[in-house]
């Protein structure tokens, strides 16, 4: 059909094509590692040589991820982990610098600390709230500046077209992490960020079931040098995973739409309660940087995630989380058809050094929550028998 396709019409059909040879209507899974060439001198003329480099699967997610969010062209890896370590890695080396987020995935503040630290690199981590603190730790040697948005656990935002401003006037790249917010919610590259990086185990996959991550890049030159990091460390993301989450992406701004007016309800139960003393939702007028939420969530839709704090503190939160049942599972991830309850001091955020922890705000007892696709009704009903036990 002519012209731009619609967003929920893209998310189900962007660059899938059914099969040439059989009209199949779902992109084949090609469980192959090499594919024959018919000679030397037509050596790639399909374009394809080895799955370590490129796979028609994982191809096609990958032309997929470019479309929903918006870039040039996406690297799809194992896990969310390996695309981060994959923008970092495309972007700095001995002797550079980051400005980086202190509100971020525990794995991430992990990995810049305990692996890219020792190789020679260095990192600032900033309050990204306040653009004036990302400035001042700018440093001549600054290459990458690091943003997550919503942060995960605290939803803390920052305002993505001021930050990206920083990074290019001191000629540095600007990775945004936008794993909580998903392309329905939010695209960086629309606000200047040069990657976003997604961890596919979330929202984009959904169920549980796989893991994966990408990073999309807004140019060619960077996509090249991001593919070129993925083919040389071998992270890319295997045809299976990759063939499941084309299919679980189709549903993924249902669910996310979904899951959004579930957790608007959650939150605003929540704040009515009187055992409930902080409830953080991006959509609650309440939530302290409305105005940045509002700029940049797309259709007002405001996500699945959302924390509180209870009355009682770290020790209430704790018994709250041990009796809570289901709908609800006590686990780490976020982002599928479940309902999640996350303890992030022990789980998602006990790789961080605690005093940075504490810090940020992310106490012992810090409760955060993705809603699933469940009835709401059943999960404030068993949210409120869990509170009449704290
Ligand atoms: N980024 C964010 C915001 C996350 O929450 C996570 C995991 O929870 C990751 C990255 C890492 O993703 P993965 O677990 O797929 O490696």
């Amino acid at each position: 059909m002519e012209g731009e396709l619609k967003d929920d019409t893209k998310i189900v059909h962007g660059a899938v094509e059914p099969c040439e040879k059989t009209g199949a209507i779902l992109t084949p899974l090609f469980l192959s590692t090499t594919f024959t060439q018919e000679s030397v001198a037509k050596y790639l003329h399909r374009g394809f040589s080895y799955s370590r480099t490129q796979n028609p699967t994982t191809n096609t997610l990958e032309r997929k991820l470019a479309l929903l969010e918006n870039g040039f062209g996406a690297a799809a890896f194992g896990t969310g982990m390996a695309a981060t370590t994959s923008a970092i890695s495309a972007t700095m080396k001995n002797g550079d610098h980051c400005v980086i987020t202190d509100c971020s995935y525990g794995g991430t503040n992990r990995e810049c600390r305990e692996y890219f630290t020792p190789l020679g690199m260095e990192f600032s981590f900033v309050d990204f709230r306040d653009p004036e603190k990302v400035k001042a730790a700018m440093k001549p040697n600054t290459k990458l500046v690091f943003s997550e948005q919503p942060a995960n656990p605290l939803l803390s935002m920052c305002d993505l077209e001021v930050i990206s401003k920083i990074a290019h006037d001191a000629g540095a790249k600007h990775v945004c992490d936008a794993t909580f917010a998903t392309p329905v919610i939010l695209r960086p590259l629309d606000h200047g960020c040069d990657m976003v990086i997604q961890s596919l185990t979330k929202f984009y996959e959904g169920h549980n079931m796989m893991t994966g991550g990408a990073v999309i890049c807004k140019d060619e030159e960077m996509y090249a040098k991001v593919k070129h990091i993925q083919n040389m460390h071998g992270n890319i993301i295997n045809p299976f995973a990759a063939f499941m989450i084309m299919q679980t992406t189709k549903t993924m701004a249902l669910r996310v739409r979904h899951q959004s007016e579930t957790a608007m309800s959650i939150a605003t139960w929540l704040e009515a309660h009187p055992k409930v003393s902080k409830v953080f939702y991006p959509g609650l007028a309440s939530f302290p940087q409305k105005d940045i939420a509002d700029k940049y969530h797309r259709n007002n839709v405001h996500g699945a995630m959302l924390w509180f704090d209870i009355v009682g503190g770290s020790e209430a939160g704790t018994k709250l989380m041990n009796a809570i049942q289901r709908p609800w599972s006590l686990c780490e991830n976020l982002g599928a058809t479940e309902s999640i309850i996350t303890a992030c001091a022990v789980m998602t955020h006990a790789n961080m050094l605690k005093e940075d922890r504490l810090k940020v705000g992310i106490t012992d007892g810090f409760i955060r929550v993705s809603c699933g696709i469940e009835d709401k009704e059943d999960l404030i009903k068993s949210l409120s028998i869990a509170l009449d036990q704290c």
